[in-house]
């Protein structure tokens, strides 16, 4: 499975914004972004003004990297958004919430999306009541995820939810927290996703 192994903190600079990567450490003084908020490499301080296409790609690339997506998946996201009824950018957004290492990150099972996607990797949730490894799988109204029985007294895990504790969850998950069990009440709505993205900008680029 395809992903991006550089350094997290070069995506937030080359964005010139914030992206979240490194769970703990993007609140603290060590954020790079807080340190040096330029464009990585040579001529990264010198930040040219931007043409349409430009504006289009960096936010397209920003939305990959917010959720961890390489191109080819994003893409097919993006063509699926295409095919459905409704606006295909809501769509878009909305696809990309739905994605299993999303929902566990937004839940407090990782304090980044890398940290959730790991987890999902390592079989540590189940989805209706069935052990899943597969972050990129999407979630429906209704399903039930949960942190999987074996790994409830895993202490890593247990010091990450305990990490997590004051993140709010999102409407439209519904996690009890003793259970660590959570359902799907519906798919986000775009006003439920408070990622700064203009995702018009990324539906202009592809409807080249
Ligand atoms: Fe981005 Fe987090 Fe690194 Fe800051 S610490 S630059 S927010 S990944």
């Amino acid at each position: 499975m395809a992903r991006y192994i550089g350094a997290a903190c070069k995506l937030c600079r080359r964005e010139g914004q914030k992206l979240f990567l490194k769970g703990d450490r993007c609140y603290s003084g060590k954020c790079a972004i807080d340190r040096r908020n330029f464009a990585p490499g040579q001529h990264g301080q010198s930040r040219k003004k931007q043409s349409e296409y430009g504006m289009q790609l960096r936010e397209k690339q920003k939305a990959k990297k917010f959720y961890g997506v390489l191109e080819k998946q994003f893409r097919a996201y993006f063509d699926k958004a295409n095919n459905m009824a409704g606006i295909t950018g809501e769509n878009l957004l909305r696809i990309l919430e739905s994605r299993l290492d999303n929902v566990a990150y937004r839940l407090g099972f990782g304090s980044s999306r890398a940290e959730a996607r790991q987890l999902v990797l390592h079989a540590h949730f189940t989805l209706n009541g069935k052990k899943v490894n597969i972050p990129s799988l999407l979630v429906k109204q209704g399903d039930v995820i949960a942190i999987a029985e074996k790994s409830k007294s895993n202490e890593k895990i247990k010091a990450i939810i305990e990490s997590t504790e004051g993140r709010i969850i999102p409407k439209w998950l519904d996690l009890d927290k003793n259970t660590l069990t959570a359902k799907v009440l519906n798919l986000a709505e775009r006003e439920d996703i408070d990622l700064p993205i203009e995702e018009t900008l990324i539906v202009e680029l592809y409807s080249k």
